[in-house]
């Protein structure tokens, strides 16, 4: 079981990792971007920890939407509105929730990815955060079905969002700043797909005892 007070966890260490990557997820994006990845992703995630603070009932669809409309009200990259709906969509399915098992954990992430195909129109191999964030869905669905424990199954999906993340590296960027440069995007790894490998690496991180 996911308790709310996890998820609680799981987004401080997310808000962690982006401050502490922050230098070098901006040095990724002044790459292929214009140099604001981590700039973004810090003051976004600073201000959810902050919402969070003050949030009294344990509910994980209305937490989790809250960190959502929180990231794009202080967010002005289209990383703002693309995180912001992966968990808004997230929460939308955990409305009322105080806990969460693996089986629903994995539908609200599949959910998230939802919202962030919705508004950013993607598709795997366009270089950007879906390259870590689809194989992560796969393999926390594949876990929740082998009955997998929390812990290991966030491992697994960490192992599988960190090989898409590195397989941005020769891609050529098709959606986004990035996708601006064409060609000369190939050889670089993408921002987005970096922070939501942190992402999933964080749900690992916080959720290893359970
Ligand atoms: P901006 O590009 O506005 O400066 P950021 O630098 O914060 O915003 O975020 C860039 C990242 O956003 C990219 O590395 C990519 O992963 C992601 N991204 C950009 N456009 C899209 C899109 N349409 N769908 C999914 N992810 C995208
Ligand atoms: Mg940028």
């Amino acid at each position: 079981m996911i308790a709310y007070e996890d998820i609680l966890t799981w987004i401080r260490t997310f808000a962690e990792t982006v401050a502490a990557e922050r230098t070098y997820l901006t040095e990724l994006d002044s790459a292929i971007g214009d140099a604001d990845h981590g700039i973004n992703m810090d003051r976004g995630m600073h201000a959810v920890v902050g919402k969070l603070d003050g949030i009294a009932t344990p509910d994980i669809g209305s937490c989790l939407k809250t960190a959502g409309s929180t990231l794009v009200s202080t967010v002005g990259g289209a990383s703002g509105p693309l995180y912001g709906m992966f968990f808004m969509g997230m929460g939308g399915t955990a409305v009322g929730k105080e806990t969460l098992t693996l089986q629903e954990f994995a539908t609200a992430f599949a959910a998230g990815i939802g919202g962030v195909e919705r508004i950013g129109k993607a598709q795997p191999g366009d270089k950007t955060m879906l390259e870590a964030l689809l194989p992560a869905r796969d393999a926390l669905q594949a876990a929740a079905e082998q009955a997998v424990a929390v812990g290991p199954a966030l491992q697994l999906a960490a192992t599988a969002a960190e090989a898409g993340m590195l397989e941005t590296v020769p891609l050529v960027a098709r959606k986004g700043r990035a996708s601006y440069l064409g060609e000369r995007s190939a050889g670089h790894q993408d921002p987005g797909a970096t922070s939501s490998f942190y992402l999933v690496r964080s749900a690992a991180t916080a959720w290893s005892g359970l």
